[in-house]
C-alpha cells in the first residue's frame, strides 16, 4: 500500500511538478484534472478536489453538479507521457454534501461488487484476467455526419475500401503483407507492428503493469493483443484504464491511431476482450474440482449464472452498437450461449492449458474492449455469483465446433443478443442479480439503458449509413 506520505515523498524524490487526478465516466473513458504539485497536501487526500459533475457523460444534472474527486494514494504512478514530470492517481468520486461515494461512479460500483462478494461468505476475492485486442491504423478518415458516404480506413498493410475488399495499392507482396485472417502470428517482416507493441509492452511494465504476452492478432488490418496477468476485480479495472491510455498514447507518439471498437473492419476478425474469472477463498481456488473439465460444482453454477444472465450482462460487457457486428459466426467470436472445454466457439470456454488447480478459471469470450471495465467485470462477477447462490446448473457442455453445427442441433442453444437494443431490453427485464448488495442501483440501471438508447441506439438508427449509399444511391 502506498500512503499519502509515500506519494508526497515520491513527488520530492522524482521532482514531480504536476499531479494528474483521474476518474472514469459512465461509458468508460478516462477523465483527468491536473494540479501543481504544490497543491497536493494531506487536505487533498482528505477533502478531495471539486469539479463539475454535470459535464461528465451519464452523471449529474446541472443543478447538483458540484462533486469531489478523492485521490487514492495506492494508485499513484509516474506518468510516462507528459513533458512535465507528472504523477497520476485514480480518484473515488463523492458527493460534497453527504461525503458519500457517488452511486454512478463506475469504480464505486466495482468496489461495492468486491465487498458484496466478501459479505456473502462464498469467496473473499474475484480474480479477473482480461485479454484486450485492438487495431492499429495509420489513419482513419470518416465524415462524422456519415451523410456523404465517405468512409475509409487506411490500415498498416493496405487500404480497406468501405470494409468490403482489400487492395494493396498495386504494391507487390515482398513478404511484409499478411494474408487475410492470417495475422496470428507470423514473424516480422510480415508482422509490421512488433516494435510498436514492444514499446507499448515496455511502457506498461515501466508503469508497474504485469504483462504476460503480446502478439499480432488474426485480423490482417493491424490487430494486436497485449495480455496482463490476472488481478483483483477493482485493481484490474484500474489497470485496464491505464492499459488503454498507454496503448493509445504510444500509438499517437508514432503517428498511428488505435481503436478498441470491436468491429472496425467488415470481413475480418473483430476485437474481443475475453475475460477470465475465478473465485478464491484465501489460497483456495473455488473453481477447481472433480466435475467436467476439472471444475468444481461452484464453477459449473457460476457458468450457469453467466449463461442465464448473458443477454442482460452483454449490455455491460458488449455495450456499443458496434459490439454486435463482432458477435457473428466465423470470426472466433461467440454466437451461442454454451460452454465447453478448449472450444473457442462457445461463450464460456474452460482453458485446459494447465492441470494446476490454481489456474482453473472460466473464460467468458463475449466481452469486448468497448466496455467500461469496472462495469463489465462487476456485472460478470454478479452473474457468476448469482449462479452459485441459486445453484443454476448450466446443463450439458457443447464440445463441438458450434459454427459447423446443423440448424437442428443448434435449435435449443440460446444465442447472444443480435443488437445493443436487444441486450438493453434484456437488461431492463433481468437486473435483480445486479442490484444485490446495492452494487448496481436501480438508478444506474435506468441511466445506463436510457443513456445507451438515446445517445447510441437511436442516434445511429436516425443517421444514413455509408453502406446505404452503396446499396441504395442508384435506386
Ligand atoms: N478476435 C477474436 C474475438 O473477437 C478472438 C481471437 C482469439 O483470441 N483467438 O473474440
Ligand atoms: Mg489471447
Ligand atoms: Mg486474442
Ligand atoms: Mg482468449
Amino acid at each position: 500500500m502506498i500512503s499519502p506520505q509515500d506519494v508526497l515523498a515520491l513527488c520530492r524524490e522524482k521532482d514531480v511538478k504536476a499531479i494528474d487526478l483521474r476518474f472514469t465516466d459512465l461509458p468508460g473513458l478516462w477523465q483527468h484534472f491536473t494540479i501543481p504539485v504544490s497543491k497536493l497536501d494531506d487536505d487533498v487526500f482528505e477533502d478531495g478536489l471539486g469539479f463539475d459533475g454535470s459535464s461528465i457523460r451519464g452523471w449529474q444534472a446541472i443543478n447538483e453538479s458540484d462533486m469531489l474527486l478523492v485521490p487514492q494514494s495506492d494508485t499513484a504512478k509516474l506518468d510516462p507521457f507528459p513533458e512535465l514530470p507528472t504523477l497520476s492517481m485514480i480518484c473515488n468520486v463523492q458527493d460534497p454534501i453527504t461525503r458519500e461515494d457517488y452511486t454512478r461512479d463506475p469504480r464505486n460500483i466495482a468496489r461495492k461488487a468486491s465487498n458484496y462478494l466478501k459479505s456473502t461468505g462464498i469467496a473473499d476475492r474475484c480474480l479477473i484476467g482480461p485479454e484486450a485486442e485492438f487495431f492499429i491504423f495509420d489513419e482513419v478518415r470518416y465524415d462524422q455526419t456519415a451523410n456523404s458516404g465517405h468512409y475509409h480506413l487506411d490500415s498498416i498493410e493496405g487500404v480497406w475500401n468501405r470494409g468490403q475488399d482489400m487492395t494493396f495499392m498495386g504494391k507487390p507482396n515482398l513478404g511484409s503483407q499478411l494474408r487475410l485472417k492470417e495475422g496470428y502470428s507470423p514473424c516480422p517482416p510480415a508482422d509490421q507492428l512488433q516494435d510498436l507493441r514492444n514499446e507499448m509492452m515496455q511502457t506498461m511494465i515501466d508503469c508497474g503493469l504485469d504483462v504476460e504476452c503480446q502478439h499480432h492478432e488474426v485480423a490482417t488490418g493491424g490487430q494486436a493483443e497485449i495480455d496482463l496477468k490476472y488481478g483483483d476485480l477493482v485493481s484490474m479495472a484500474d489497470d485496464m484504464c491505464l492499459y488503454k491510455y498507454i496503448v493509445k498514447n504510444v500509438a499517437y507518439k508514432h503517428e498511428k491511431t488505435v481503436t478498441f471498437m470491436p468491429k472496425p473492419i467488415y470481413g475480418d476478425n473483430g476485437s474481443g476482450m475475453h475475460t477470465h474469472i475465478s473465485f478464491w477463498n484465501g489460497d483456495h481456488p473455488l473453481f477447481a474440482g472433480n466435475s467436467y473439465a476439472s471444475l468444481s460444482e461452484e464453477a459449473l453454477y457460476a457458468i450457469g449464472g453467466i449463461l442465464k444472465h448473458a443477454p442482460a450482462l452483454l449490455a455491460f460487457t458488449n455495450p456499443t452498437t458496434n459490439s454486435y457486428k463482432r458477435l457473428v459466426p466465423g470470426y472466433e467470436a461467440p454466437v451461442n450461449l454454451a460452454y465447453s472445454q478448449r472450444n473457442r466457439s462457445a461463450a464460456c470456454r474452460i482453458p485446459m492449458y494447465s492441470p494446476n488447480p490454481k489456474s482453473k478459471r472460466i473464460e467468458f469470450r463475449c466481452p469486448d474492449p468497448s466496455s467500461n471495465p469496472y462495469l463489465a467485470f462487476s456485472a460478470l462477477m454478479m452473474a457468476a455469483l448469482d449462479g452459485i447462490q441459486n445453484k443454476i446448473h448450466p446443463g450439458d457442455p457443447l464440445d463441438k465446433d458450434i459454427y459447423d453445427l446443423e440448424p437442428e442441433e443448434l435449435a435449443n442453444v440460446p444465442k447472444t443478443p443480435a443488437s445493443l437494443s436487444e441486450a438493453l431490453e434484456a437488461l431492463s427485464r433481468d437486473h435483480e442479480f445486479l442490484l444485490r448488495g446495492d452494487v448496481f442501483t436501480q438508478d444506474v440501471i435506468n441511466t445506463w439503458i436510457s443513456y445507451k438508447k438515446e445517445n447510441e441506439v437511436d442516434a445511429l438508427a436516425l443517421r444514413p449509413h455509408p453502406y446505404e449509399f452503396c446499396l441504395y444511391y442508384d435506386v
